[in-house]
């Protein structure tokens, strides 16, 4: 399994990255390679074409409906929709009400046929192709949703491994175990401890370390800084509370797990 970071700008998108998207790719036996886009907010369909033509993603997981997660569905829609070679369709779950938030983004109530809706059931499965990937219900202003995908390792034959992805989240036991044992944990941290850091919205780097070393993360990435963030604030927290290794998202950054 191999992680790509398309966006990890927080709450909008900065100067140097557009906001939320990380690309997931796993091979199966048969040597097809599943690309899955975990979010698709403001301003990450450009960048990711770098890395994929839109129309080969099997599908787009939204953690939840904040515009930093979503807001590209609309030009998803259209690239599918409208593309030379012929309409495509591609596979969207996310929370109740993703069909709406999708017609308000591109100002119809006509359907998509580009986007297939499904929507998350707590602690439910799905997969696509050789990953599985359950949702977590997060404490978020609004429904959202950590996703813990488990797909086949790059290093080691028939073995597994896991990515959790936190979506937007406060310390929470959903979280904990979309997190638990995780090889990778992608993880929040849109406040700092030095200013206001309200509790119910999100994470500081101080509380993403506590939740990574509780939950005995092997790598913590830590993402969804805003631009008007200092990254090395973030990571000096992140370090009081975690022991293992850390680093900052940034865009273009590849792990293979
Ligand atoms: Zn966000
Ligand atoms: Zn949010």
């Amino acid at each position: 399994m191999r992680l790509t970071v398309v966006g990890c700008s927080g709450s909008v998108p900065g100067p140097a990255s557009p906001a939320s998207c990380y690309l997931v790719e796993a091979d199966d036996d048969d040597g097809r390679t599943w690309t899955v886009a975990l979010d698709l907010g403001s301003g990450a369909l450009g960048p990711l074409q770098t890395y994929c033509d839109p129309r080969d993603l099997d599908a787009v997981l939204l953690s939840h409906l904040h515009p930093d997660h979503c807001a590209d569905l609309a030009p998803l829609h259209v690239y599918l929709a409208h593309h030379p070679d012929g309409p495509s369709h591609v596979r969207v779950v996310g929370p109740f009400g993703t069909t709406s938030r999708v017609n308000e983004l591109r100002g119809t109530e006509d359907p998509s046929e580009a986007l297939g809706v499904e929507v998350w059931l707590d602690g439910a499965a799905i997969t696509v192709g050789p990953l599985s990937i359950r949702c977590e219900s997060v404490t978020h202003p609004v429904p959202a949703y950590a996703l813990r995908i488990e797909g086949p390792s790059e290093r080691e034959a028939r073995s597994a491994v896991v990515l959790a992805y936190s979506g937007d989240a406060d310390v929470c036991e959903g979280l904990d175990r979309a997190a638990a044992g995780a090889d990778v944990f992608l993880c929040e941290a849109t406040f700092t401890e030095a200013e206001h850091a309200p509790r119910g919205s999100h994470l500081t780097g101080a509380r993403a370390g506590e939740v990574a070393q509780a939950a005995r993360v092997d790598r913590l990435l830590l993402t969804h800084v805003p631009p008007w963030s200092d990254p090395n604030t973030v990571i000096a927290e992140a370090s009081r509370t975690f022991s293992g290794p850390l680093e900052v998202a940034q865009p273009g950054r590849r792990i293979e797990l």
